[in-house]
């Protein structure tokens, strides 16, 4: 009974994963539809898809920084905020749930840990001093990420940046970069795939920004994985299963920045009530599909009340966007870089500062 609950929870987590992917996929192809159309000199047929500004972490943090110090929410790049709050909020509930709950890029690690399981007779692990340097080295790159746009930007400057054709076209270029990808960027890609197999979530654990900042505001998250030692055997299941390798055995609440609320060690544990998730203290328990309804909810609450507000869809046309785009050269240029005729994009600006002022930008 115990392992049919067990392997549910984990169809669960799968299944949230699998959709994430589905739903990332399909606004990849729309927006390449999108792009591929505006390349070739035509209005597209179809809706730029928001959700793509998910990929638009920098953007966000500068529109993150605009808002705080304006209270307007940019109109270049609105739903990179709103995704990126909604992201911070689900790290409030479930610590770094998000990476192991929702981000394909979590998926795709999952599934390069699994190959390291059936290559390996045992689950390769980084010593713990080794672990410890390398997982400082995210907080260290989420560090100069905040501490260059935060400290060192002036609003202005900001502002500027949020409005330059380079941060517009800047999900169309990250298009570009993957179409277009160079030897050099898909070498970097494989060799952080390969050291994936070999230490399992290498960039989860060690490189992803994104991730320290969930872990450094999961620390106050409201959700933590409890452990009853009434109930424990001390069997250390959970540990081995723990993709992060924090030593469940030594806590009975795990507080830890890297705990991503995967429950593996939940799913993994043969005693019954012996270690879960709960809420407020362990006051509410919570199993795997409370977590799944919680997150999806999350993201149709957050998305439909951007969506309600008027920032979900950003405010630059399609005419607009084939002004700043030379058509013979497409939007990613023989490399990647967008090409961007000067005279077009002097009449973008002055369109843009038209538009602002009609709009909302002080
Ligand atoms: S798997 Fe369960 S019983 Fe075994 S050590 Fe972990 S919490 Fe205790
Ligand atoms: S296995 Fe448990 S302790 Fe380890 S990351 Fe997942 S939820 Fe956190």
């Amino acid at each position: 009974m115990k392992h049919l609950k067990n392997n549910r929870g984990r169809l669960t987590r799968r299944l949230v994963q699998a959709g994430a992917l589905v739903i990332t996929l399909f606004i990849g192809i729309q927006f390449y539809r999108f792009a591929s159309a505006l390349a070739g000199g035509a209005i597209p047929a179809v809706e730029r898809p928001p959700g793509v500004e998910a990929f638009l972490p920098i953007s966000a943090l500068l529109g993150l920084k605009y808002f705080l110090f304006t209270g307007i929410i940019n109109q270049v790049h609105p739903s990179a905020l709103v995704i990126f709050l909604i992201i911070c909020l689900t790290a409030l509930l479930f610590k770094r749930g998000f990476c192991s709950w929702i981000c394909p890029v979590g998926l795709v690690s999952d599934l390069l840990a699994r190959l390291n399981g059936l290559i390996f007779n045992h689950r390769l692990r980084v010593p713990k001093w080794l672990d410890r340097g390398f997982s400082s080295s995210k907080y260290l790159i989420l560090g100069f990420f905040v501490w260059t746009i935060f400290l060192k930007m002036p609003l202005a400057s900001v502002k500027g940046f949020i409005e330059s054709p380079y941060n517009i076209l800047a999900d169309i270029k990250m298009l570009g970069f993957f179409t277009h990808i160079s030897p050099l960027a898909l070498g970097v890609i494989l060799i952080l795939a390969v050291l994936s197999v070999v230490i399992p979530h290498f960039w989860c654990r060690y490189l992803c920004p994104y991730g320290a900042l969930l872990g450094i505001i999961g620390l106050v998250s409201l959700g933590r994985i409890r452990r009853n030692p009434a109930a424990c055997t001390g069997c250390g299941k959970c540990e081995r299963a723990c993709p992060s390798m924090i030593a469940i055995r030594e806590k009975e609440s795990i507080n830890s920045p890297e705990c991503s609320a995967c429950m593996g060690c939940v799913s993994v544990c043969p005693e019954d009530k012996a270690i879960g998730l709960s809420l407020f203290f362990g006051k509410l328990p919570v199993k795997q599909a409370g977590v799944a309804v919680t997150l999806v909810a999350l993201f149709c609450i957050g998305i439909g009340a951007a969506r309600f507000q008027g920032h979900w869809q950003n405010r630059i046309t399609n005419q607009e966007y084939l002004q700043l785009m030379t058509p013979r050269m497409g939007p990613a240029g023989p490399r990647g870089d967008a090409v961007i005729d000067p005279k077009k994009l002097e009449r973008m600006r002055r369109m843009m500062k038209k538009r602002r002022a009609d709009v909302d930008v002080p």
